[in-house]
């Protein structure tokens, strides 16, 4: 913890602290620059619809290859998130997102929509729906194409904006999700107050195949938010789903879309083309 010496302000910070500070420092210094120089690198993970086998969606992840690494977003969306330039990120990566798209129509293939992670920091923004709206459209692209990812806020306020933004969006055309759904303190209230298109129920939620303390629980929460959502006239998406035996049991249950290692990590652009081309085979 920080420690006043004296009168004066100077603080002092243990030196995990102080290394986490230059490191956030150091990102945020690094970020213009490296935005310029295209380090950050578009990733695509399908979703896949659990009834048909079908890709019928996918998520856009950005990477940042860095001096030869590729840094997963864990370790700098946190501190842009901070100090705000996550925003400029997000536009970035919609732009890579629609650009792809693009290519792939202009190639007269297929492609599904496209979901993309808007940061919270974005609700403070003026004319959200009108800067998605222009970037879209510098594409020309269908606005259906497009999906925006919102998580969860723990500010009371910010229901009535994300409401806004989300009618706003719907209104063009754009489908919203709510992304990490359960893990935020509020999530029924989110759901109650944001007419969102799509539940993304978040992976700590997914019953595991094994059996250990609490899978009852966990079964029966999962089953009711499934249950819940569709009631509600919203899609399901079930992320993190890692097993075959998952997958199965999310069937049984009703859930639409799942996303997860059973079917593909995130990839690059070219691979997932591939994926594209090729779908998943039945017993995949
Ligand atoms: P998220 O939006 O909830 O994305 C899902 C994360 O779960 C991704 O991690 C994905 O790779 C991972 N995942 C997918 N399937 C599985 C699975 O079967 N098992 C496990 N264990 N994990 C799985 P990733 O790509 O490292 O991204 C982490 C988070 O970083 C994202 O969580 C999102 O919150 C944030 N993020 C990523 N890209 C962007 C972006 O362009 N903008 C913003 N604002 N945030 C982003
Ligand atoms: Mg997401
Ligand atoms: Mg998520
Ligand atoms: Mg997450």
């Amino acid at each position: 913890a920080a420690r006043q010496k004296g009168s004066g302000t100077v603080a002092f910070y243990s030196t995990e602290i102080q290394n986490k500070i230059m490191e956030a420092q150091g990102i945020i210094a690094s970020f213009l620059p490296a935005l310029e120089a295209h380090e950050f690198v578009v990733y695509y993970q399908p979703k896949v619809d659990v009834n048909t086998n079908k890709i019928c969606g996918a998520e856009a992840l950005v990477r940042w290859m860095h001096e030869g690494r590729l840094i997963p977003p864990v370790q700098f969306i946190p501190q842009l998130e901070r100090e705000g330039s996550v925003c400029r990120l997000d536009y970035y990566v919609l732009e890579e997102t629609c650009r792809f798209i693009r290519k792939r129509l202009d190639e007269g293939k297929k492609v599904p929509c496209i979901s993309v992670n808007f940061s919270r920091r974005h609700l403070e923004e003026d004319y959200l729906v009108k800067k998605i709206v222009n970037v879209i459209g510098k594409y020309g692209i269908d606005h259906g194409y497009i999906e925006i990812e919102l998580t969860e806020s723990e500010d009371f306020q910010n229901y009535e904006i994300m409401s806004e933004i989300v009618d706003g969006l719907r209104s063009e055309g754009i489908a919203t999700s709510i992304d990490d759904f359960g893990t935020g303190y509020s999530s029924l209230n989110m759901i109650k107050k944001v007419d969102l298109n799509v539940i993304k129920i978040d992976k700590s939620f997914i019953p595991m195949e094994t059996e250990y303390p609490g899978k009852e629980t966990d079964m029966v929460m999962f089953v009711s938010i499934v249950d819940l959502v569709r009631k509600l006239g919203k899609k399901t998406i079930a992320e993190g789903v890692e097993t075959k035996e998952q997958l199965r049991y999310l069937r049984q249950v009703g859930c639409d879309i799942v996303q997860g290692y059973v079917f593909d990590k995130p990839m690059p652009e070219s691979e997932f083309e591939v994926r594209l081309e090729q779908g998943y085979k039945d017993e995949e």
